[in-house]
């Protein structure tokens, strides 16, 4: 027994995706198509993406976001377990990789439920909040890259509705948040909004060591 939380083992690991993972094969063969690319290691894990999908039932989410789409797993875990009537703005600055993500967003039957803007995210969350859509997010995902957190972040907060999830990854950085090499920007810019998520109001918090540190923000 333990008070504090398990270290893994890749033994325990396994046991753990043994017993409880349950990947659609659509995830399953885009985690194999994406498996053969060199930013592979880039998608989250399945099991996150499980609990993500569960997170989007439990708060009822409707109107979500991702920044940092890549080849779709993400978008596709978040898409699945929206309602019928449910939707997903995907951002991205690359037009490549999610080339692949819409050839499964397709073969899922979820294609309609997503509008992919191709841009530097930044400009297209300004863009939602300008359009007038602050306040009626149910659900997002930050997960592009790292300097871009804290305005992700910030831009996030206004577009939630009270009550809306933000979940941010990368948030352990394999480890290195505990003591960055001084030029690694990434990791630094992630110890700071870690540092700032601590201590800010505005949301309720949860950091859960899944993947790669996946931060759970809940607005007020
Ligand atoms: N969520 C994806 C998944 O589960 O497969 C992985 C996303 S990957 C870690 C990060 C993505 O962010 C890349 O596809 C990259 O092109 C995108 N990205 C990087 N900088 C960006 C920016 N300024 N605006 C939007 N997307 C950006
Ligand atoms: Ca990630």
């Amino acid at each position: 027994m333990s008070n504090k939380t398990l270290n893994l083992t890749d033994k325990v690991y396994e046991y753990l995706l043994s017993v409880s993972l349950r990947e659609p094969e659509v995830l399953k063969e885009l985690r194999a198509e994406t498996a053969r690319m060199p930013g592979a290691q880039m998608q989250i894990a399945p099991e996150q993406g499980q609990f993500m999908a569960l997170l989007i039932e439990l708060i009822g989410a409707r109107k979500t976001l991702e920044i940092g789409v890549y080849t779709g797993y993400s978008s596709l875990v978040v898409a699945l377990a929206l309602p019928a009537d449910g939707s997903l703005v995907a951002c991205d600055i690359d037009a490549k990789a999610p080339q692949i993500a819409q050839k499964y967003w397709q073969k899922a039957g979820v294609v309609d439920k997503i509008e992919l803007r191709i841009a530097p995210a930044l400009q297209t969350l300004d863009k939602l909040i300008a359009e007038d859509k602050a306040g009626s997010f149910d659900f997002a995902f930050i997960d592009a890259d790292k300097e871009g957190y804290p305005n992700y972040y910030e831009r996030c907060l206004i577009l939630l509705r009270q009550g809306g999830l933000i979940a941010i990854d990368n948030t352990l950085r394999n480890g290195r948040v505990v003591a960055p090499a001084l030029d690694d920007k990434a990791t630094l810019a992630i110890c700071a909004l870690n540092e700032k998520l601590h201590h800010d109001e505005r949301v309720s918090l949860s950091m859960i060591p899944i993947g790669d540190g996946l931060t759970l923000a809940r607005k007020k």
